[in-house]
């Protein structure tokens, strides 16, 4: 493809983003495939030869597009959104076009300034201490590996990446029972081992139990084993329940363990200063992580890790081979292969920056308060209706509820029913939601927070949901 076809075919591309956009309500939320529909439809090789773009585009729109969840959709109010904006995809064009690598300063300066300045505005913006240092990681899970690996390296000095085995330093990991699996991941693969991480119980807002943190802290002291790492999450995914984590704070300070907040979702709402209630202690913190690619309009991937101990992180991670030596490395610049597990990295500061500025803190402010009002106004339709229960309080955008006629028997009966409702409302492809489980409930989550979406749209969520329970009690 020449640059003349490119230009032509770009302008194709553009032409059907416009579509996409303007019709994406006409879309089925959900992909309504089988299971192998769209692998059957795929050549088992790869051509000989070359093949008319025109032929691929058409296969495009008419295979791929068929199985497609569309994440965008203003009614895709299931798990969390990855949403996204026009400023950001502008971006993400730029930076495939430049197609650079960013793993260190001198591989493009540019990138590696753009990063510190931009995660430092977000710093600011969330009201995050000014000690934080900002990198960009691909997903909350690899921000939160990172910290695992530093504390567990700062706690043994650095012999585990050494020559130390892990498992005789008995290293204890703390965490709620609502935490994120992507903590429990960081502990497995960190060589903690799974078993040795403590699911701290919740109280009845699926808050962790602070008291019961120390509790069982104290008791693995007395057992000769060492508490190393504590994640308090700030938005859970099942519930967006937030840890309290003043209390955790000086609860790790006391007994020395690593602290990290998990806020991948919620920490975006921070940008309201009266959410900042939400992080008091975080100065106590070692690591704090939020996805700007959830709720902050920046398509995915864009994950910001924020450390205190920058030094402890890239003693923990990084490397040195001669091949990666550069004349500039110095106190002054920032070889961010080193903030990380991977080497190479996407020049993902570009497309943040453009959003940041496109809509401005104030932009952002608002768009996170609008989800966050209309989310308080699905809540009362469910509060309002007899037969349908809130599940979970409501501190940001995320409602967890049940349809309950009354007339069925505990558990069982109402959490098949409440399956049978899901399944229904997504198979209808006018809304997308998805469920957890609360003491072995059966809970329906609504997430009102995709960029587009307005209050029509959670009245119509919730009129779609009221006809279809009413089917279900014939
Ligand atoms: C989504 C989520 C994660 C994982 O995010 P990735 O960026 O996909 O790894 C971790 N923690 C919480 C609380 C989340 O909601």
């Amino acid at each position: 493809m020449d640059i003349k076809e490119f230009k032509e075919r770009a302008g194709d591309m553009l032409e059907w983003i416009g579509k996409y956009y303007t019709g994406i309500e006409n879309y089925p939320v959900q992909a309504q495939v089988k299971p192998r529909e769209i692998f059957n439809k795929l050549p088992g090789q790869a051509p000989e030869k070359p093949e008319d773009f025109k032929d691929i585009f058409k296969d495009f729109n008419e295979i791929i597009m068929s199985g497609m969840t569309h994440w965008q959709h203003p009614k895709f109010m299931g798990y969390f959104p990855a949403n996204t904006s026009f400023p950001s995809l502008l971006g993400e064009m730029l930076m495939s076009a430049m197609g650079a690598q960013c793993m260190s300063w001198a591989t493009s300066p540019a990138a590696a300034e753009l990063e510190e300045a931009v995660l430092n505005w977000l710093k600011k913006m969330l009201g995050i201490p000014d000690e934080f240092h900002g990198v960009i990681q691909d997903t909350a899970s690899t921000s939160t590996l990172a910290s695992v690996l530093t504390a567990r390296e700062v706690f043994s000095n650095y012999q585990i990446n050494l020559r130390e085995s892990i498992q005789k330093l008995r290293y204890r990991a703390y965490t709620s029972e609502q935490a994120h699996s992507s903590v429990e991941k960081a502990v497995k693969i960190s060589g903690i081992g799974s078993v040795n991480l403590r699911k701290i119980a919740v109280n009845e807002r699926f808050e962790m139990d602070a008291e019961l943190l120390e509790r069982r802290i104290r008791n693995d002291l007395v057992n000769n084993n060492k508490p190393l790492f504590t994640a308090a999450t700030v938005g859970t995914t099942g519930t967006t329940s937030v840890d309290p984590l003043k209390d955790i704070a000086e609860i790790c300070k006391k007994y020395r363990c690593w602290l990290h907040v998990d806020a991948a979702y919620a920490g975006s709402a921070l940008v309201i200063p009266e959410m900042r209630k939400y992080i008091k202690g975080i100065e106590d913190a070692d690591t704090f992580v939020v996805n700007p690619h959830k709720w902050m309009f920046t398509n995915f991937d864009c994950s910001a890790y924020f450390v205190k101990d920058k030094d402890a992180l890239i003693k923990t991670l990084g490397m040195d081979p001669e091949y990666l030596k550069t004349r500039f490395d110095s106190e002054k610049i920032n070889n961010y292969r080193d903030w990380g597990v991977p080497l190479g990295r996407r020049f993902r500061a570009l497309k943040l920056w453009f959003v940041l500025r496109s809509f401005g803190v104030e932009g952002i402010r608002n768009k996170i308060k609008e989800h966050i009002r209309i989310a308080a106004i699905f809540k009362e339709k469910i509060e309002n209706a007899d037969d349908f229960e809130l599940m979970a309080p409501v501190p940001f955008n995320c409602v967890c509820f049940r349809f309950n006629p009354g007339n069925v028997k505990e558990y069982d009966e109402i959490n098949i029913l409440n399956e049978k409702l899901l399944k229904n409302l997504n198979s209808t492809g006018k809304i997308f939601l998805s469920h957890t489980k609360l003491n072995n409930k059966f809970v329906i989550r609504l997430v009102s927070g995709q960029t587009n979406v307005e209050e029509k749209h959670v009245l119509e969520a919730w009129d779609l949901i009221r006809e279809e329970a009413d089917k279900l009690k014939k």
